[in-house]
């Protein structure tokens, strides 16, 4: 096997969920994710320690302050962390966002706010918001293990800030951005592209 051209490792892959949020979700959201990747992903206990802080003159979670906590957070060498949540998260500049990361940073944050279907008024579809929600990690993790985004509409890596986009975008990195990942994050076979 090449290679992989990226300087970013992984190991693991620690799922830590922020605010109310139903355990079998978690679990599902945890498994679903395990399929994908070709590291171990566990889900941890909730960390007292964080604190969602709301944006001034917003109803929504500060974003950047949010992850900021996490990566706070002892996190084990070789692991990155996923905060996710069911708190619509914003920043300043944008009414809302579905996920945040820094460029090689050590942990990301994922909302399902705006990902499950009864957000829009359809009927609530736990596969569907599940579904969405690993492709959010995956993108941000993607961040995380020093990816940019990409042109392909269809990759993983696109931006996306429409529920439309994220269900067309798919479940996989372009063969652009698939060989930068680190050796073995991605599960053997699901290569796709
Ligand atoms: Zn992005
Ligand atoms: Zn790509």
């Amino acid at each position: 096997m090449e290679p992989a051209s990226g300087t970013a490792s992984i190991e693991a892959v620690h799922l830590l969920t922020v605010g109310p949020f139903p355990r079998l979700l978690a679990e599902e959201l945890t498994a679903r994710l395990s399929r994908e990747v070709g590291v171990p992903c566990r889900l941890l206990d909730e960390a007292a320690e964080i604190k969602p802080q709301i944006l001034p003159e917003r109803a929504q979670v500060h974003a950047d302050d949010l992850l900021r906590q996490l990566e706070a957070l002892p996190i084990e060498k070789g692991t990155k962390l996923v905060g996710v949540t069911l708190l619509d998260i914003a920043i300043p500049i944008f009414t809302f966002v579905f996920g945040r990361s820094r460029l090689g940073g050590p942990a990301t944050l994922v909302s399902l706010a705006r990902l499950k279907p009864e957000f829009y008024g359809m009927p609530a579809d736990p596969a569907v918001t599940v579904r969405r929600g690993v492709a959010e990690i995956l993108h941000e993790v993607g961040h995380n293990l020093e990816l940019k985004h990409c042109r392909n509409y269809s990759c993983l890596m696109y931006f996306s800030h429409d529920v439309e986009t994220v269900d067309l975008r798919g479940l996989s990195y372009c063969s652009s951005c698939a060989p930068l990942l680190p050796a073995g994050f991605l599960a053997t076979g699901r290569r796709r592209f």
